[in-house]
C-alpha cells in the first residue's frame, strides 16, 4: 500500500482502475469530490475514461507484469469490466495488491457456469439449467425440459453475444460453432465445477424463462461486510443491450423487493464481493423471479442513481473499494428513468445538446466515445414523480441524441 487509510483521515488515496470505459469515465468524476485520486490503465489512448484521468497509462491488462507495475502504485485496485484473467489478478493480490473485488469472487461475474453451480448451491432461485458438452446433449436437456432452450457461453459474452435462443433440435449447431470459434488458450481458475475448475469455455443450456420482465438490483459491500442496496429497477433489454431503466421497479410489491434485496446481499457475503455486485432477474407472470446474471463493477443498470439517489453506485463502488463508509442509497425522487443513447444516425451528440437540454429536468452524460452503430455512446436521466411523464421525458431526450427525432 503506497499510503494508509487511517482511522477515517484518508490521505492521498490511489484508486486503480483497469479499464478505460464509461464506467471509469464516471468513477472519476465520483472520485473527486472524496478526494480520492484515480489512475488508470487504459486499453488504448484517447478512450472514455482516458480522456478525464491525469493518470492514465496505455497498457495490456492480461500482461502479469504490466498490471502488476500499474496495481504496485495504487492503494487498490478496481475493474471497468470482469475480463482480467484470474492468474493475472491472483499474482496482483500475491504481492499484495488490494484487488476489489478479488479474483475469487470475480470468478462468479466471468464464468455463468460457475455462477450457475454457485447459485444452485446456495439456493438462489435460477432458471433451470446443466452444462452440455455436445449437440446431442443440449437436444437432450431441450426434450427434457421442453422447448424453446436457452443456450449461453459461459465466459467472453458481453450484451447478449454468446446467448442464443434455441427453438428445435434443428438449431443447436450454433452455439456450438461459436464455442469451437472462441476456444482458446484460457486460464486456469479454481471453481465448483469441472468445466469452470478447467476455465474452459463451455455451453451452458438453461430453460427459456417466459419473463414478463427483467428486473436488477445493485449491492455495495465493504471489505468487512458492510452492505447496502439500492432500491430494485425494471430494465428493458434490446438484442441483449440495456436501452432503459425505471426505478424503482413499478408494481413491484414491498415484499418482494426485500427478498430480492435479501438475496442479492447474500450472494454478495458469500461471494465475498467489494464494490458493486448488480444482480440482473427474471421475473415471472406469478410475480417470482430467477438470477440472470451477476455482474461486479458499477452497471449500466444503475446509472440512474448519479442523480436520483443520494449516493451514486461510483461513488458507493469507490467508498467500498476504498474501505471508507458506505452512503445513504435513498432516492431524491419518487422515480428516476436511465435512457441510454446508442449510436444511430447522429453523428454530433454534443450539436444535439440545445434542442435535448431545452427541458431542464434531463440530465445527460455523454462518454466521449465515436458515434459507430449500437455502441453505448452516453445516457439520460430524468427524476420526477409521474412514471409515464418521466419515460417519456428521458425517451425523447435518448432519442433525439440517437438522431430518431428532430427539431
Ligand atoms: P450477457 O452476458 O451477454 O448480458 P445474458 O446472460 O444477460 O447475456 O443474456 C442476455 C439476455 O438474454 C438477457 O437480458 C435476457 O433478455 C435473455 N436471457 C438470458 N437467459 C435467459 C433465459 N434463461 N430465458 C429467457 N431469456 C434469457
Amino acid at each position: 500500500m503506497r499510503s494508509q487509510i487511517t482511522s477515517g483521515l484518508v490521505t492521498d488515496v490511489m484508486i486503480g482502475i483497469v479499464g478505460g470505459g464509461q464506467l471509469a469515465r464516471m468513477m472519476n468524476e465520483a472520485a473527486t469530490p472524496l478526494g480520492l485520486r484515480v489512475a488508470l490503465l487504459a486499453e488504448a489512448p484517447g478512450v472514455s475514461a482516458a480522456q478525464v484521468v491525469p493518470d492514465a497509462v496505455v497498457g495490456d491488462y492480461t500482461d502479469e507484469a504490466t498490471l502488476l507495475a500499474f496495481a504496485r502504485g495504487v492503494d487498490a485496485l478496481t475493474f471497468d469490466h470482469e475480463h482480467v484473467p484470474a492468474v493475472v489478478l491472483r499474482a496482483c493480490v500475491d504481492a499484495g495488491v488490494a484487488v476489489r473485488p478479488g479474483p475469487d469472487a470475480l470468478l462468479y461475474a466471468q464464468d455463468k457456469a460457475a455462477m450457475r453451480a454457485r447459485l444452485s448451491e446456495m439456493g438462489v432461485p435460477c432458471p433451470a439449467w446443466r452444462v452440455v458438452a455436445t449437440p446431442a446433449d443440449l437436444i437432450a436437456f431441450g426434450d427434457e425440459i421442453g422447448w424453446p432452450i436457452i443456450a449461453k457461453t459461459s465466459r467472453g459474452g458481453y450484451d447478449g453475444k454468446g446467448v442464443w435462443k434455441v427453438d428445435g433440435p434443428g438449431e443447436v449447431a450454433a452455439p456450438f460453432a461459436a464455442l469451437s470459434r472462441a476456444l482458446g488458450p484460457t486460464e486456469r481458475v479454481d471453481a465448483g465445477t469441472d468445466a469452470a475448475a478447467s476455465g474452459d469455455v463451455v455451453i451452458v443450456a438453461e430453460e427459456f424463462v417466459p419473463f414478463t420482465r427483467e428486473l436488477s438490483v445493485l449491492v455495495v459491500r465493504r471489505p468487512g461486510g458492510e452492505s447496502v442496496t439500492y432500491p430494485v429497477s425494471e430494465t428493458v433489454q434490446r438484442d441483449g443491450i440495456c436501452h432503459e431503466t425505471t426505478t424503482p421497479a413499478p408494481g413491484l410489491d414491498a415484499a418482494r423487493a426485500e427478498a430480492i434485496a435479501a438475496f442479492a446481499t447474500r450472494i454478495a457475503g458469500e461471494l465475498g464481493v467489494v464494490g458493486v455486485l448488480a444482480v440482473e432477474l427474471m421475473e415471472r407472470d406469478n410475480g417470482e423471479v430467477v438470477v440472470n446474471e451477476l455482474a461486479m463493477r458499477p452497471h449500466n443498470t444503475g446509472h440512474w442513481t448519479i442523480e436520483g439517489a443520494l449516493t451514486s453506485q461510483f461513488e458507493n463502488h469507490l467508498r467500498a473499494v476504498a474501505d471508507l463508509p458506505l452512503g445513504s442509497t435513498r432516492m431524491t425522487a419518487p422515480v428516476a428513468v436511465m435512457s441510454n443513447v446508442l449510436g444511430g444516425d447522429n453523428p454530433d451528440l454534443v450539436g444535439s445538446l440545445p434542442v435535448v437540454l431545452a427541458d431542464p429536468e434531463v440530465r445527460v452524460h455523454l462518454y466521449g466515445k465515436g458515434v459507430k452503430p449500437g455502441r453505448k455512446v452516453g445516457h439520460v436521466t430524468v427524476c420526477g414523480s409521474d412514471i409515464a411523464a418521466t419515460q417519456a421525458a428521458a425517451r425523447a431526450a435518448s432519442d433525439h441524441l440517437e438522431g430518431r427525432t428532430h427539431g
